[in-house]
């Protein structure tokens, strides 16, 4: 999964099915992700002395990154990504419907061995 923040992501699963957003926010050690206006909660918060005003207040919440998928800005559809390397031996991932880079995942390496894979 090579989901970063600023992508744009299909929800696969829940209420949010089929929804598009831009990614705010990963944590990777909890395996979620913050979706731009999906698994949006009204909280009610009480008055307080921080909230005054009290009310309602719109919040995303996390949602597993399993759910969602990566929509290629290339060919916009909802695909698998994979990793590859440039010419320049740099990582990058790409969409494996159009196979269009989609940005790069790791800098060129400058020395020739590699760690093999
Ligand atoms: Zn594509």
């Amino acid at each position: 999964m090579h989901i970063r923040t600023g992508d744009t992501v299909l929800v696969r699963i829940g209420n949010d099915k089929g929804t598009r957003g831009k990614v705010l926010k990963i944590d990777r050690e909890a395996g979620k992700l913050v979706v731009e206006n999906v698994n949006r909660v009204m909280k009610h918060v009480r008055r307080s002395q921080k909230n005054p005003q009290g009310g309602r207040l719109s919040k995303e919440m996390p949602l597993p990154l399993a759910n969602v998928m990566l929509v290629c800005p290339t060919c916009g559809k909802a695909s698998r990504t994979g990793a590859r390397l440039t010419n320049e031996g740099a990582k990058e991932r790409y969409c494996k419907k159009c196979r269009a880079g989609i940005g790069q995942i790791a800098p060129p390496r400058t020395k020739s061995a590699g760690t093999g894979k």
